[in-house]
């Protein structure tokens, strides 16, 4: 590819709450792009695909990894799956540079989509990628609820930068705020989720059988 430097490795991190179909597509034969991708499973939302056993082809067989969650998985659920396969494997593939999808559209308000998520799961999720990566640079992506959006992407941007919000609330912008915005103005992280009952237990059960798929089928490709 023209301008691409000689042995750049880059890891593109998607938290968008739809499969990051199009990289895949791009990258799925080319070990130089490590490509991992949480998202509401293909079964319930567009686009359909990015279900486990997509794993990439020829020399990106390993680069290519999914993590698909069935609707309703909560936020202990997420971080489970998360800390479980993206830290091993990107300290395995050591990348120089990770472009993070961070979309906004996995939070429990958003009307598009299914999960049962907060922003914080994503905080710490994003926190983990400034850790293991030399630069990260970061993308929006999705977020169809505008102010709960506004308020991820502004933590987000803060947890990048190591800042926390001083106050918990900071969002009374010019004066009295009316509507959905009145409940979204704080800054503060939402608390977890962590729910219980038939929901959680098969939800979890899914996502812990995912999770030891893909340590069977790609672990052993990075020798861990
Ligand atoms: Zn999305």
């Amino acid at each position: 590819m023209i301008g691409w430097k000689k042995g750049l490795k880059i890891a593109c991190i998607d938290l968008d709450a739809h499969h990051g179909n199009g990289v895949q597509d791009a990258f799925y034969a080319d070990n130089r792009v490590l490509k991992i991708s949480l998202h509401e499973s293909g079964k319930t939302l567009y686009p359909w695909s990015g279900f486990e056993t997509e794993i990439g082809e020829g020399a990106g067989t390993g680069y290519n990894i999914n993590i698909p969650l069935p609707q309703g998985t909560d936020d202990e659920t997420y971080l489970y799956a998360f800390s479980e396969i993206v830290p091993p494997v990107m300290e395995a593939f050591a990348p120089d540079i990770t472009i993070g999808v961070f979309g906004a559209d996995t939070h429990h308000t958003d009307p598009l989509t299914h999960l049962n998520m907060s922003n914080h799961s994503l905080c710490r999720a994003v926190n983990t990628i400034a850790e293991l990566s030399p630069k990260v640079l970061a993308l929006g992506a999705g977020g169809y609820n505008v102010y709960n959006s506004a308020r991820t992407w502004s933590l987000l941007w803060a947890t990048l930068n190591k800042l926390e919000p001083e106050d918990a609330f900071l969002g009374a912008v010019g004066g009295m705020m009316y509507g959905p915005e009145a409940e979204s103005g704080s800054l503060e992280k939402d608390p977890l989720i962590c729910t219980s009952g038939t929901i959680k237990d098969t939800t979890h059960k899914e996502v812990v059988r995912v999770v030891d798929s893909i340590k069977g089928s790609v672990f052993p490709l990075w020798g861990i």
